[in-house]
C-alpha cells in the first residue's frame, strides 16, 4: 500500500438491526461530505425494486461470490438472512490510500472482521440502536420495501444484531434523526483528527522544530 499524501482515510462502519436507520444516516453523511465513499457490497440476494446494480449492491451469483472469497478479494464477508454479503477489498484500499473515508453499512460479523484486520487501527465503528422495538417494527413497515414475512424475519434477527452493540466504538440511539446526524458528524470530525489519521503531522512538527532551533 502506498502512503496517502495527506490525511489517512478511515473505514467507518455503521451497523444496526435492520430498520434502525443506518442507510438514511449514511446518505445524510454523504450529503454533508460528498468526498465520503460508500463501500458497495456484493450480495447474492435479489435486488429490491429500485435497487441499482453497482450502486446499492453488486448483485452476483453464489458461485461468483465464493470465487471472490477464495481469491482473497473480500475484506470481510458474512451470511445474513440466508444470503451472502461481502465488502470487496480493492475499491476500499484505493479510496483510503487517496485519503478518502469509506463508509460500510455492514452487520456485526463484518464489523468484527474489519476491526480485527490489519486495517483495524484505521476503523471507526458505530452502532445505531432504535429507541424501542415497537418503533423498529414501525420503521420497517413504513419503509414498505419488504413483505410481511421478510419483516417478521428481520424483526426476529434484530435481537441477535443488537446483542453485539458492546463491540463498537460508539453507540447512538436514533430517536430524533437530525440529532443522530449531528452526533455522527461530531464523532467523524473528532476521529479525523486522531494522530494516526494525520501522518502529515510528522513533517509539520519537524518544520516547527527547525524553526524553533533557528530562534535567535
Ligand atoms: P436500515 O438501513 O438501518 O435498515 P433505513 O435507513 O432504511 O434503515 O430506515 C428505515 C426506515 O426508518 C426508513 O423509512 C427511514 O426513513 C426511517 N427512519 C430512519 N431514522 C428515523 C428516525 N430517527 N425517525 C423516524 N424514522 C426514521
Ligand atoms: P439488506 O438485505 O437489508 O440490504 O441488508 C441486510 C443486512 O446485511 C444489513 O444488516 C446490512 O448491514 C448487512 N450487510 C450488507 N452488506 C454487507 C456486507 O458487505 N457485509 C456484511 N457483513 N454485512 C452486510
Amino acid at each position: 500500500m502506498t502512503e496517502p499524501k495527506n490525511r489517512r482515510g478511515l473505514l467507518i462502519i455503521l451497523s444496526s438491526p435492520s430498520g434502525a436507520g443506518k442507510s438514511t444516516l449514511a446518505r445524510r453523511l454523504r450529503d454533508w461530505d460528498p468526498n465520503l465513499c460508500f463501500s458497495v457490497s456484493a450480495t447474492t440476494r435479489e435486488p429490491r425494486p429500485g435497487e441499482v446494480d453497482g450502486e446499492h449492491y453488486r448483485f452476483i451469483t453464489e458461485s461468483e461470490f465464493k470465487g471472490l472469497v477464495t481469491e482473497g478479494e473480500m475484506l470481510e464477508h458474512a451470511h445474513v438472512f440466508g444470503n451472502f454479503y461481502g465488502s470487496p477489498k480493492g475499491p476500499v484500499e484505493e479510496a483510503i490510500n487517496r485519503g478518502c473515508d469509506v463508509l460500510f453499512d455492514i452487520d456485526w460479523q463484518g464489523a468484527q472482521q474489519i476491526t480485527n484486520s490489519v486495517l483495524g487501527q484505521h476503523t471507526l465503528s458505530i452502532f445505531i440502536l432504535p429507541p424501542s422495538i415497537a418503533e423498529l417494527r414501525r420503521r420497517l413497515e413504513t419503509r414498505a420495501q419488504d413483505d410481511a414475512d421478510t419483516i417478521a424475519r428481520r424483526m426476529q434477527k434484530s435481537w441477535d444484531e443488537i446483542s453485539h452493540w458492546g463491540g463498537y466504538d460508539y453507540v447512538l440511539v436514533n430517536d430524533d434523526l437530525d440529532e443522530t446526524e449531528e452526533q455522527l458528524k461530531t464523532i467523524l470530525t473528532a476521529t479525523r483528527l486522531r494522530r494516526l489519521q494525520q501522518p502529515q503531522l510528522t513533517d509539520h512538527v519537524r518544520a516547527l522544530q527547525t524553526e524553533f532551533e533557528e530562534l535567535p
